[in-house]
């Protein structure tokens, strides 16, 4: 087939539903599959590394970029910026059969959607049940009694935008949920929008 543009793969949902495990799951599955890695104004957690995780900057380099036009989206999400870069973005889309993750909240997604509507393909993945990601959340205590309290209002609140996406998820089995993911990105280069169509029905007609 004559694709002629990347994709974009938007997955989003609360920290704890599994974004980052699915992500590590495609990587080592798919080729042509990279991370857009977010700059965000937030202190890394353990174990988070500098250009892998995030490009971690302070409040006031991302303040900087924000004016200088770097990000193509950013939102504050929990009183950090979070950003993702407008280089790495358009240089993935040229590069046919390549595929983008990008981990972003729904107000990031909301700010591509129309733009890059051709690119896109949007999951959003979600715990069974705030008492599920509750658990998650302490479990992996990486984040204060507030700041969990935060998060949980924060999934309720992009849950109102679930309709935008193509793909709602409710990962209660890590592997089916992976199955499905998997799924989604076999077809996503067979979008109409990423082929060259005149050419295929040139083609076609000889
Ligand atoms: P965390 O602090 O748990 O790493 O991420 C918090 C939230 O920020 C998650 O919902 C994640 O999807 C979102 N996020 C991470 N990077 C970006 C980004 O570049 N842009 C936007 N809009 N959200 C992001």
């Amino acid at each position: 087939m004559n694709n002629i543009y990347g994709n974009l793969l938007v997955l989003s949902g609360p920290s704890g539903s599994g974004k980052s495990t699915i992500f590590k799951m495609l990587k080592s599955n798919c080729e042509n599959i990279s991370f857009s890695i977010s700059s965000t104004s937030r202190l890394p957690r353990d174990g988070e590394v500098e250009g892998v995780d995030y490009y971690f900057i302070s409040k006031e380099e991302f303040e900087f970029g924000i004016k200088n036009g770097d990000f193509i989206e950013y939102a504050e999400v929990h009183g950090n910026y979070y950003g993702t870069s407008k280089r790495v973005l358009n240089e993935a889309i040229v590069k046919p059969n390549n595929i983008l993750v990008l981990d972003i909240d729904v107000q990031g997604f909301l700010q591509l959607k129309n733009e890059y509507k051709k690119y896109l393909t949007s999951i959003f993945l979600t715990p069974p049940s705030k008492a599920i990601l509750k658990q998650r959340l302490e479990a992996r205590a990486t984040d204060s009694t507030d700041s969990i309290k935060g998060r949980l209002l924060n999934a309720l609140n992009e849950m109102i935008e679930i309709d935008e996406y193509d793909y709602l998820l409710v990962n209660d089995d890590l592997k089916e949920t992976y199955q499905k993911i998997e799924f989604i990105v076999g077809s996503m280069a067979s979008k109409s929008s990423l082929i060259d169509t005149e050419k295929f029905i040139l083609d076609w007609n000889n």
